[in-house]
C-alpha cells in the first residue's frame, strides 16, 4: 500500500518518460488524510451543498483576495452562470481573445450572445487591447480577459477602458489560480466576476469536474447561488430559471485538502519556468514565454514557439519527453465558430501560436532532473535543427 502512496520512492526515474501530468504523483502524499476526510463527509456531511462546500468557498475567496466565491460544477458553468447573472444574453456582444480555449466561446454562445474576437499580442498570449477598442459597438456588453497559460493579461488599462465605456470586465481565470496582475491585484477580482475551473489538469484541480465564481457583490453571489441550484430562492420558491450546477461536496473535500498547497505549487511552477527560461532563452528558432512586466504568473503551461513545432514534439517524445499542444486549432477556425465569419488570417498572432506552440512538461510535482532532461532534449533539437 505504501508503495502506491509514494510511487516515486526508491525508483530510478532516469528511464521514465517525463509526463505532462501525473495525477498519482499529485495525490501520493495526500491519500491517508483524504481518505479520512471522505469518510468524515460520508458519515457526517450533506452530499449536496454540504459543509465542505461552504468551507471551500470561504477559504478560496480568502486565498484569492475576493469578497465572495461560489462553487459550481465546472469552469464552463462558471462563465455561463456569471454572464447570465450579469444580464448578458441574446443580442449582446461579448469581446474575447481568439487564442482562448474554446470553452470561453462556447459559454458566450450558450447564453445567447455573440462572441466578437480580437487577436492576442505578438509577444505574449495577452489580449490586444487596441483591437478591443476597435471592435466595440453599441451592442457590446462585456469583455472577457483570459489569462492564458497562467500568464497574466495586464488589467489596469482594460479596466479603465471598460469602466469608461460602461462595459462589464469579466475574467476567465481557468488557467491562472493565484496569479496577480501588474498592480498586484489577484486575477478574478477586478471585474464583475472571475470564472475558475478545477478540472483536474488545472493549477488547483479536483478529482473530477468543478469550478467557482469570484465576485465582490453580495447580491451577485446570491444570484449565482440561486442559478446553480435550479433557480430556487427558497425551498419551494422559484424566481429565475436555473441550471443544476453545484460544486459537489466530495469535490469540495478534495479541494479543501489541496488549496493549502496552491501557493507553494505555483511558486514551484515559477521556479521550474525560470529553470527552463534560463536554459532556453537564446536557442535559435525557439521563443520562450514571457510574463507581462510586474505580473505574477502561475505557469499553468510553459508554451514555447518553434517553426518546426511538430518535429520538436516528435523529437522530444523519442527522448522520453511528453509535450502537449495548447491549442493547435485557434478558436475562430473551429467548426463550431465558423458562422462567426472569421477566416484564416483574421488573427495572425493567435494562428501563429496555434501553429508553432508546444507546451513543455510543467507541473509542481516534476523533479529538477526531469526538467533538466527536457532542457537537454530541447537544446539537442535546436542545435541539430540549426546544423
Ligand atoms: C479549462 C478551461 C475552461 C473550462 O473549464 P471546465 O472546468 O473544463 O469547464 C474555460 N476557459 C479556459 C481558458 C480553460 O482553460
Amino acid at each position: 500500500l505504501q508503495h502506491h502512496f509514494h510511487p516515486d520512492q526508491g525508483e530510478d526515474n532516469a528511464d521514465r518518460e517525463v509526463p505532462t501530468k501525473d495525477y498519482a504523483r499529485q495525490y501520493a502524499g495526500l491519500v491517508p488524510e483524504l481518505l479520512e476526510d471522505i469518510a468524515e463527509a460520508l458519515l457526517h456531511d450533506n452530499p449536496i451543498l454540504g459543509k465542505a462546500v461552504q468551507e471551500f468557498e470561504e477559504k478560496f475567496a480568502t486565498a484569492m483576495g475576493s469578497a465572495f466565491a461560489v462553487g459550481v460544477n465546472s469552469g464552463t458553468d462558471a462563465l455561463i452562470l456569471g454572464m447570465q447573472q450579469a444580464g448578458i444574453g441574446k443580442g449582446d456582444e461579448v469581446i474575447t481573445q481568439a487564442n482562448t480555449f474554446f470553452a470561453t466561446i462556447s459559454a458566450i454562445r450558450l447564453v445567447g450572445a455573440t462572441p466578437i474576437l480580437v487577436d492576442c499580442l505578438e509577444e505574449s498570449p495577452a489580449m490586444d487591447i487596441d483591437q478591443v477598442e476597435a471592435v466595440v459597438t453599441p451592442k457590446t456588453k462585456a469583455v472577457i480577459a483570459v489569462h492564458m497559460h497562467g500568464l497574466v493579461n495586464p488589467m489596469s488599462r482594460i479596466e479603465t477602458y471598460c469602466r469608461r465605456q460602461g462595459l462589464w470586465l469579466l475574467e476567465d481565470c481557468a488557467q491562472a489560480h493565484g496569479a496577480m496582475d501588474e498592480d498586484g491585484v489577484p486575477v478574478g477580482t477586478r471585474g464583475r466576476f472571475g470564472a475558475f475551473s478545477f478540472h483536474p489538469s488545472k493549477n488547483l484541480g479536483a478529482f473530477g469536474d468543478a469550478g467557482a465564481i469570484l465576485c465582490q457583490e453580495f447580491n451577485f453571489a446570491e444570484g449565482i447561488r440561486q442559478r446553480r441550484n435550479l433557480g430556487k430562492s427558497g425551498k419551494h420558491q422559484q424566481e429565475v430559471l436555473g441550471w443544476n450546477s453545484k460544486l459537489d461536496t466530495l469535490q469540495a473535500v478534495v479541494l479543501n485538502r489541496r488549496l493549502p498547497s496552491l501557493a507553494k505549487e505555483n511558486m514551484r511552477r515559477r521556479t521550474l519556468a525560470g529553470r527552463y527560461s534560463r536554459a532556453l532563452h537564446s536557442l535559435e528558432g525557439l521563443r520562450i514565454p514571457t510574463a507581462a512586466p510586474g505580473t505574477t504568473p502561475v505557469f499553468h503551461h510553459y508554451p514555447v514557439l518553434h517553426p518546426k513545432r511538430d518535429e520538436l514534439g516528435d523529437f522530444l517524445l523519442a527522448k522520453g519527453v511528453r509535450s502537449s499542444l495548447h491549442y493547435p486549432v485557434p478558436s475562430h477556425l473551429q467548426p463550431a465558430a465558423i458562422d462567426l465569419g472569421y477566416v484564416k488570417g483574421s488573427f495572425p498572432h493567435a494562428e501563429r501560436r496555434a501553429a508553432q506552440g508546444l507546451s513543455l512538461p510543467m507541473a509542481a510535482e516534476l523533479h529538477d532532473e526531469e526538467v533538466d532532461r527536457v532542457i537537454a532534449a530541447v537544446q539537442a533539437f535546436c542545435q541539430g535543427a540549426k546544423a
